[in-house]
């Protein structure tokens, strides 16, 4: 594994050094963070972009209204990290990223989501050169934000059964029981650090990182995301296709390997205990959707991957029951109950 490949700086006052240190910079934003930051921007050479979509079609037009810069830098959620990617690749010039939450791993992955009519779909090959983690800005995130990143990292435990029962069928993600391996120990130290990252402390915020970052080389190096994007991530989707809703991705990954975990009959009860001591609401009313908006998630779940070519895991593999969707829908009012 190449260390190389994602230098993370760690720090506090990162905005100010770094924009100061060269000239010329494309800053992918949004309006509110850029308020509450701009005064750590001293440097007068710089341009902004407000992103509002990742609809592919829309960012192609985008990335053409604005030239002259010699650097890009993501300084917001994940789809000012993405927004920027498309920007840097664009105009073939450096990618720096700066999260102002650890909502998603976007400033880490090497492809980037983009919609096309609503639906995400992860492309594109582009490496940061280099990652800010300043704990000034990240500590001031709402606290939910960076709940939200436990998430990306609780996928690893359905995606990562995914990654195994995908490999035995197709050829394309050979599997590696080292990173298998890993992933269970980074689920441990999940458990560890879930009380600072609950609380919004430095610890707790630095563990996400680097545990994004050690999931990100891999990721790079094996030239897929399998195993921590899998059958959950699916759910997610398929949830937003019935409700037309875009969710708190925390939230809604957390509600997938809810239920795949359950699905694959893969330490489910370990999941519960994270997501509950997360503090992540993945109630119905907390992702204001309803019972039978999540009852028609599981149902068409074996159609949607199939309808959109998505790749094998175990909604390929196994075919979802009514019966089994009643029976997990019961014990989700269990372990999550209302009010
Ligand atoms: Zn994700």
């Amino acid at each position: 594994m190449n260390q190389e490949k994602y230098p993370v700086t760690y720090g506090r006052n990162l905005l100010t050094t770094l924009t100061d240190s060269k000239e010329n910079w494309l800053i992918v934003t949004d309006p509110v963070i850029w308020e509450k930051l701009k005064g750590q921007v001293k440097q007068d050479a710089i341009q902004l972009y407000f992103v509002t979509t990742m609809e592919k079609k829309v960012m192609e037009e985008e990335v053409k209204t604005l030239s002259g810069f010699t650097q890009v830098l993501g300084l917001g959620g994940g789809m000012a990290a993405d927004a920027a990617k498309l920007w840097a690749t664009a105009h073939q010039v450096p990618l720096y990223q700066m999260p102002t939450a650890l909502s998603v791993n976007a400033f880490l992955c090497y492809k980037t989501a983009v919609r096309y009519d609503h639906v995400v779909k992860y492309e594109g090959d582009i490496l940061p050169k280099e990652i800010l983690i300043d704990f000034d800005i990240l500590e001031q995130a709402p606290r939910h934000l960076n709940l939200s990143g436990v998430g990306d990292l609780l996928s690893c435990l359905t995606a990562s059964y995914d990654w195994k029962i995908n490999a035995l069928i197709t050829k394309s993600h050979a599997f590696d029981q080292r990173i298998y391996d890993e992933t269970q120990e980074m689920l441990d130290l999940l458990a560890e650090y879930m009380g600072d990252i609950v609380q919004n402390k430095e610890p707790g915020l630095r563990f996400i990182v680097r545990a994004y970052k050690e999931i990100a080389e891999h990721s790079y190096r094996m030239r897929h995301t399998m195993w921590e994007d899998g059958s959950e991530h699916n759910v997610f989707m398929n949830l937003e296709r019935i409700t037309g809703r875009q969710f708190l991705h925390g939230q809604a990954v957390c509600l997938g390997v809810y239920f795949m975990s359950a699905f694959q009959d893969n330490q489910h009860e370990r999941a519960v205990s994270l997501i509950q001591r997360s503090e992540l609401d993945i109630r119905p009313q907390a992702l204001q959707v309803t019972i039978d908006d999540i009852r028609q998630a599981l149902l068409t779940l074996n159609q949607f991957v199939r309808d959109q070519h998505i790749r094998y895991s175990i909604c390929n593999a196994k075919a979802v029951t009514a019966e089994w969707v009643e029976e997990i829908l019961a014990k989700y009012q269990r372990d999550f109950p209302v009010g």
